[in-house]
């Protein structure tokens, strides 16, 4: 279940991965490009396209940043397309929105073969996604992530949704889009703090299937958070790699997929909390994997050598790795609304070791308590 081979490509050239579903009697396969500059490379999307018009769903921050240089590599091809730009936020993944995109795209008559676009992060992913799964009973759509968690997470597997007010990602589907185009030179104009929350994601590949990954991390952290196009294109491609392998295994999580929930039991209850946007997403991963860690320790799992390489990486990204000090009852709460609780339980992910996780319900909660008075601020 590990990926063994070394890590050896180090050039910047565009890259390819194939996401499987070998079970499957459809081919519902599709490619996941990845390059520094391939935005411009329009003839990726339009070799996928079954008519020459294209609807791009994305938003007030990226559009005025990418969806000229899309639109006009489009346009040289013959390919039309239809801007679609909503309101910039996690607050705005909701139904308002979601019915803003079917509004444009009814009013445009977007037909079943007009291709929906989503350039943008996780957000503008989430809710084409579903805009695409819905709309018309389903139309094809290619994800061009600009944030290092969508390139390396939210793009890849076919979750897709919105929130509803009593809860995040609660109404959507899995639908699996055509063709994802990651283009790794776009995240020159992301935040610090969105790229290191991407990073929180890419360390959680390497613990919870790849060892060597995780090494390799380690030796090249300093050039991933300087944005070295090679080493991004790197850790993108393995991310997605390691995603691709997960989700044709188990693409709606009766299984493995629940291991890449690491860090995330921790981490929901972070967020939720903290009031949802304080911590972000990853910020939240990164402490809430430095607690898993410790709780596998306590359960005897992973050895004190491992939970220090954990706690040090996560602290070499510029990663919290301190939970928020709240009473210990409270964090067990929130916890216990998490989705992955089943008949009463809460279902945890832990470490046997770097590059190996399992799932675990069977935990006393006095450990969890132990971890939490440890590593709280
Ligand atoms: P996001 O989409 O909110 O993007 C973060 C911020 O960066 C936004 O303000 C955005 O406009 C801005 N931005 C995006 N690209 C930029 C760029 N290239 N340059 C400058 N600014 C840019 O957040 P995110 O972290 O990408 O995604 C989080 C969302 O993804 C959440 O809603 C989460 O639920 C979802 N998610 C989904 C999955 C899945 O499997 N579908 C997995 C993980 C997370
Ligand atoms: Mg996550």
């Amino acid at each position: 279940f590990q990926l063994t081979q070394p890590i050896s490509y180090t050039d910047q050239s565009m890259r390819t991965i194939t996401v499987e579903f070998s079970s499957s009697s459809e081919t519902r396969n599709y490619p996941i490009h990845i390059g520094n500059g391939i935005l411009g490379q329009a003839e990726l999307v339009v070799s996928c396209l079954k008519q020459q018009r294209v609807a791009i769903v994305s938003n007030t921050t990226v559009a005025p940043l990418y969806l000229d240089r899309l639109s006009a590599a489009l346009e040289q091809k013959g390919v039309q397309s239809i801007p679609i730009i909503l309101p910039d936020g996690e607050a705005y993944k909701n139904w308002d929105t979601l019915n803003q995109i079917f509004d444009a795209l009814l009013k445009n008559h977007c037909e079943r073969t007009t291709t929906i676009l989503a350039l943008g992060g996780g957000v503008i992913g989430d809710l084409t996604g579903f805009a695409a799964a819905t709309y018309l009973r389903g139309v094809p759509f290619i994800q061009i992530p600009t944030t290092l968690l969508a390139q390396v997470d939210s793009s890849v597997g076919g979750k897709t949704g919105i929130n509803h007010a009593l809860g995040k990602n609660m109404i959507g589907a899995f639908y699996q889009p055509r063709m994802v185009l990651a283009d790794s030179a776009t995240l020159d104009t992301l935040p610090d703090r969105e790229l290191r929350a991407g990073i929180a994601e890419i360390i959680k590949y390497g613990l919870i299937r790849d060892p060597a990954f995780f090494e390799w991390l380690e030796k090249n952290m300093q050039r991933l958070l300087s944005r070295d196009p090679a080493i991004l294109n790197e850790a993108i491609q393995r991310s997605c790699e390691n995603k691709a392998e997960i989700v044709a295994a188990d693409e709606k999580e009766s299984g493995v997929r629940a291991l890449l929930n690491l860090g995330h039991t921790f981490g929901h209850a972070i967020e939720n909390g903290m009031g949802y946007g304080v911590w972000l997403h990853g910020e939240a991963v990164a402490a809430g994997t430095v607690l898993a860690a410790d709780l596998s320790r306590r359960m005897k799992l992973i050895n004190e050598a491992d939970v220090a390489r954990i706690h040090a990486i996560f602290q070499q990204a510029g990663l919290p790795v301190k939970a928020p000090r709240l009473k210990p009852e409270r964090y067990l709460e929130l916890m216990a609304l998490d989705k992955k609780v089943s008949a009463g339980k809460t279902r945890f992910i832990l470490l046997n070791r770097i590059g190996e996780a399992v799932m675990r319900a069977d935990i006393p909660p006095e450990l969890i308590i132990d971890t939490l008075n440890t590593c709280m601020t």
